[in-house]
């Protein structure tokens, strides 16, 4: 396996197409699954405009991001008049019953002190004395350093750290799923209910990101986890969070065990049978009620789809990339159905990856490359060296798949150039049953189209 000091020390000084979106980004999107909650950007206008035009291209959804407006004299003597206008201006328009400030690069590259502005703020008199003040958390997200997913996972440790209480203790689970997509969060919650199990899933935009239409235009759409919920946290019996390549000591999870002693279980993203298994197999722990027999057959009718297809699939050679834990459960995914993933890419840099990859799947350990903190040139270039069959990713690969002429099977975010990203399943028994039906049709369908004889039955 490639050494991935060695790639960092070799990496070009300038990005190209980056595989990897920015910091206060994926806060937005963390945020939306907190319920009655609004983001407040603190920085420039810009950066508010970009995130919502990104996140609404992918999920669809309206979506609005306040900002505090820096402008030259903000930048210059500092923000905090903008962000006390910003937060009465949300108070009172709005009403949420949070709110949630991230910082710019701009705002933490001129050292804004947020903290203490927004202690300051809620010490004020006009604020202070008005009974009815939303609940503000902060979030420093400076885009310079680390990716969306470091951002996403800052709200959910921010969240936990100012809300989350001790009490009575209850028989109820933490559920930290990561950034998946709206589906994947209703099916963990099918799955959950099913196994009679109480739970506070954290964030959970599933409803938020992916609702009905609607008679009224709702300025905050109704969904998330309620801050009630989250102040339960502390006396849940343990928390559940999924991504190998986490750092343990910076996770809410964490928190939460030093505060409250709740138990902490960290899981690879449940993709593909062995990593569902491991989950199935805790949750059991923690439940009396018997497995609903449509998971067994869920189970049953994917092992049986991986016989009829395997001769399909057998030895092709993908190029997998996006977020690292997405990367390593994708891995493990389609090393069990006999793809080699020869090119494993993300843009995170957590330094972990490789690790998390050979834990996964030991046995192609010769056969992967593993390249962390890249763009979309670098892996351009190494999946044309590579020879990959197809790419396995968001929408940012399609430039590389269209040069080498092979397919793309889009996952994950972003998703721009198709509809219906919020509803790909991605976790469990039924989302690798969605992603082997695609893969294994992707590549039929690509043969099809590049065979001069045009067969019809495969
Ligand atoms: S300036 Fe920084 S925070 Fe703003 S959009 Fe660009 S990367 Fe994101």
């Amino acid at each position: 396996m490639v050494n991935e000091k060695e790639i960092l020390k070799n990496a070009s000084v300038v990005t190209t197409n980056a595989c990897k979106l920015c910091t206060p980004l994926g806060a937005c999107v963390a945020m939306k699954g907190i319920e009655n909650t609004m983001t407040l950007l603190h920085g420039s206008q810009g950066c508010a405009t970009y995130i919502r035009r990104y996140l609404i291209s992918h999920f669809r959804e309206p979506i609005d991001i306040a900002s505090s407006n820096f402008t030259e004299n903000a930048t210059i003597f500092g923000g905090g008049l903008n962000l006390s206008t910003g937060l009465k201006n949300v108070t009172t328009q709005y009403h949420p019953a949070l709110i949630g400030v991230a910082t710019t690069c701009l705002s933490e590259t001129i050292g804004e002190d947020v903290k203490t502005m927004v202690r300051n703020y809620q010490k004020s008199e006009e604020v202070s004395a008005s009974a009815d003040q939303p609940l503000i958390i902060h979030m420093s997200t400076p885009s310079y350093k680390g990716t969306h997913m470091d951002g996403f996972h800052a709200v959910t440790r921010a969240a936990v750290a100012a809300l989350a209480k001790d009490g009575a203790p209850k028989k109820q689970l933490n559920i930290l799923p990561g950034f998946v997509s709206p589906a994947d969060i209703r099916y963990l919650k099918e799955i959950l209910a099913d196994l009679q199990l109480e739970y506070v899933m954290l964030p959970d935009y599933s409803e938020t990101l992916d609702g009905p239409t609607w008679d009224d235009y709702q300025k905050i759409p109704s969904g998330g986890t309620s801050v009630a919920a989250i102040e339960t946290m502390g006396c849940s019996q343990a928390t559940i969070e999924f991504g190998r390549t986490l750092d343990p000591n910076l996770t809410a999870g964490k928190i939460l065990r030093e505060r409250f002693k709740t138990l902490r279980f960290q899981l690879g993203m449940p993709i593909g049978v062995r990593e569902t298994d491991l989950f199935f197999e805790l949750l059991k722990t923690y439940t009396a009620a018997a497995l609903p027999v449509k998971y067994e057959l869920e189970r049953g009718r994917l092992i049986d789809s991986y016989i009829d297809g395997h001769k399909y699939v057998f030895e092709k050679k993908a190029v997998v990339y996006g977020d690292e834990d997405l990367v390593v459960g994708l891995v493990s995914f389609l090393a069990e159905i006999g793809i080699i993933p020869v090119l494993c890419a993300s843009g995170g840099v957590s330094g972990r990856l490789a690790k998390a990859i050979h834990d996964v799947a030991p046995e192609l350990e010769d056969r992967i490359t593993v390249r962390q903190g890249v763009d979309f040139m670098e892996i351009g270039t190494e999946a044309e060296k590579l020879g990959a069959d197809l790419f396995i990713g968001n929408s940012k690969g399609y430039q590389n798949a269209r040069k080498l002429k092979v397919p793309l099977v889009r996952v994950g975010f972003p998703i721009h150039d198709r509809i219906g990203s919020g509803r790909i399943v991605h976790l469990g028994y039924r989302g690798a049953q969605e992603l082997f039906d695609r893969i294994v049709n992707t590549l039929l369908e690509n043969r099809q189209d590049n065979s001069s004889v045009g067969y019809s039955y495969m």
